[in-house]
């Protein structure tokens, strides 16, 4: 059995207090939400904090308001079932409902927040794996070791954005709202990301993500579609978002970025292009796929093959698009 390290547990009750916390304590401290991604990966030893900065007992970190500007402020501490059985995230951010309940199983969902989900640990076949595992392959350059294992000559970790929420919430322009010792600010969720399977947050260790902030749908359709080996429980290896506007028979706003396909969610912008001042056909819908899947390239360090994953990208892109359009899905 693996066992968690010894660490103190810090359990403040204010977003300001949190913000001390991490400072006060530096690189030795790490923070903590629902536990079910950073627990694991300490019995793992992927991380060794000794001092966890717990989120549970922050009052100001849960729910889901209006703000004056007709954004959805939805708190980092809001658990993965609230969000995906919010009335308002259902129906006008749907694919962030279908995400978030597609996320692991409802024990996880129950306890895992939306903050924790797009802050998550990117994931890679040579990391996630048991302390004892990683030391016979003599570790990788993610943790502990020199060299990476899937790509030995690269000098950067290609380890995989895993997280189902956070493409879908870029495919809906979605902010963060970050506190941290120097203050409040919100940065557009894109900018979170970086492409790094190592550094993957572009945020300073001791910044919290303390709100995600969903501008008005106005007339949106979103839809996510999750490929993995089970119908639960399993992380994606291919996530594809896909959110836009139709204004008559036109599609005037377009945004589709796929997860687990890098180590930050991708999007494919061009593809996206494609769509605007067109009405959504099925011939615009297989050129779309095609754009999109063209350039995507897998690396081989998840589950199921990377030539499948990438012929599913295409398959995956036309299923969402034609569900938006409200073509039946068997004659794609
Ligand atoms: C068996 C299993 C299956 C899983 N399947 C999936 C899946 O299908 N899809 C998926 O997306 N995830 C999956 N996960 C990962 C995880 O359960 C979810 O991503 C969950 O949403 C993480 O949220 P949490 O609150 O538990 O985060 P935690 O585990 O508490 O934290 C995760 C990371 O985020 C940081 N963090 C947490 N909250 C904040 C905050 N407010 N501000 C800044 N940093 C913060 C922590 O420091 C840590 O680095 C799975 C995990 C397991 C164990
Ligand atoms: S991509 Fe390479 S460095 Fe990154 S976790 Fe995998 S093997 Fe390690």
């Amino acid at each position: 059995m693996m066992r968690l390290p010894p660490f103190r547990y810090l359990a403040p009750v204010s977003v300001t207090d949190a913000v001390k916390l991490m400072a006060d304590h530096g690189p030795e401290a790490m923070l903590v939400a629902g536990g079910t991604d950073l627990y694991p990966n300490m019995k793992r030893r992927q991380f060794e904090p000794t001092v966890l900065v717990g989120l549970r007992g922050v009052r100001d970190l849960t729910g889901v308001r209006r703000e004056g500007t007709g954004a959805l402020a939805i708190a980092a501490g809001t658990t993965l079932t609230a969000v995906s059985r919010h009335p308002e995230v259902r129906a006008r951010y749907s694919a962030l409902a279908i995400a978030a309940g597609a996320v692991s199983t409802p024990q996880l969902r129950n306890m895992g927040t939306i903050g924790g989900n797009v802050c998550v640990d990117t994931r890679c076949n040579y990391y996630n794996q048991s302390y004892q595992w990683r030391k016979a392959v003599n570790f990788c350059m993610k943790k502990d070791g020199e060299i990476c294992l899937v790509a030995p000559g690269s000098p950067r970790c290609w380890a995989v954005s895993s997280s189902d929420t956070a493409p879908v919430l870029w495919s809906l322009g979605a902010s963060v709202r970050l506190a941290g010792p120097a203050g409040e600010r919100t940065i557009p969720i894109a900018a979170l990301y970086q492409d790094d399977g190592i550094q993957y947050l572009t945020k300073q260790p001791g910044e919290i993500v303390t709100e995600i902030l969903l501008p008005p749908a106005d007339g949106l359709r979103s839809v996510y579609l999750k490929l993995r080996r089970r119908g639960s429980f399993d992380f994606p290896v291919l996530g594809v978002a896909v959110a836009l506007t139709i204004d008559g028979e036109t599609v005037s706003r377009a945004r589709i970025v796929l997860g687990a396909v890098a180590s930050l969610p991708r999007e494919a912008a061009e593809a996206g292009r494609l769509l605007v001042g067109q009405r959504l056909g099925p011939e615009l819908i297989a050129r779309v796929a095609d754009a999109v899947a063209r350039p995507a390239k897998p690396l081989d360090n998840t589950d199921l093959t990377h030539p499948y994953r990438k012929k599913m990208t295409r398959v995956f892109v036309a299923r969402a698009l034609r569900r938006l359009a409200g073509l039946p899905e068997e004659t794609e």
